[in-house]
């Protein structure tokens, strides 16, 4: 049985955690999250120390502009709290970082033991045989162990949409640098990746 998350819905789930994680104590965040220990009991200490205060307003405020966009994948985690958070840091593994952020082992698996950090060859050729007027969109920062990974798709990290439907995901990017500014260089106005037949060329 499976269940299609929507992007709010895949955030929320994270957003979720997070909140948990703000009243745990570390040796409790461990326990409860035992497919990433480390990173929960980081995070929960961070929060005992006061050190994640504005992080939860963000989140929630990022949480309610998704809700009304109601994008079908689900955009990135917003920069400045995934910094907060230590998950740009080397601190923790592909896979405790994956799992927090609820991405299938078999993508942890491709990213991080057949390195491929970003999308490479492969997704292209799986990409060249669809049809022209479709594009490719995931999560910025995720790289899918293929466009067609079933379970990332039903995760609403990844999706196939028209051309015309991109305007969507491109204001909600627009508005979420608005309300969230934050100074990560790689994620100004980028809270997915997109891929389409012409940027091949
Ligand atoms: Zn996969």
């Amino acid at each position: 049985m499976s269940f299609k998350m929507t992007g709010y819905s895949s955030l929320k789930r994270i957003v979720d955690i997070i909140t948990d994680l703000s009243h745990s104590t570390p040796e409790c965040a461990k326990e409860k999250y035992p497919e990433f220990p480390s990173l929960s009991g980081h995070i929960a200490s961070l929060f005992l120390k006061d050190h994640l205060h504005d992080v939860l307003p963000r989140l929630r405020l990022q949480l309610r502009i998704v809700e009304r966009y109601n994008p079908p994948i689900r955009p990135a985690l917003d920069p400045y709290s995934s910094t907060q958070l230590g998950i740009f840091s080397k601190n923790f593994s592909d896979w405790e970082v994956g799992l927090f952020l609820n991405y299938p082992a078999c993508c942890i698996r491709s990213f991080s033991e057949e390195v491929r950090y970003g999308f490479d060859s492969r997704h292209l050729e799986e990409l060249s045989s669809l049809r022209e007027e479709v594009v490719f969109v995931s999560t910025a920062g995720f790289v899918p162990h293929s466009i067609f990974c079933k379970e990332a798709s039903e995760r609403a990290l990844i999706g196939f949409l028209k051309l015309d439907d991109l305007q969507l995901l491109n204001d909600l990017e627009e508005e979420l640098s608005r309300a969230l500014p934050h100074p990560h260089p790689e994620y100004q106005k980028h809270y997915y990746d997109i891929l389409t037949h012409d940027t091949q060329h």
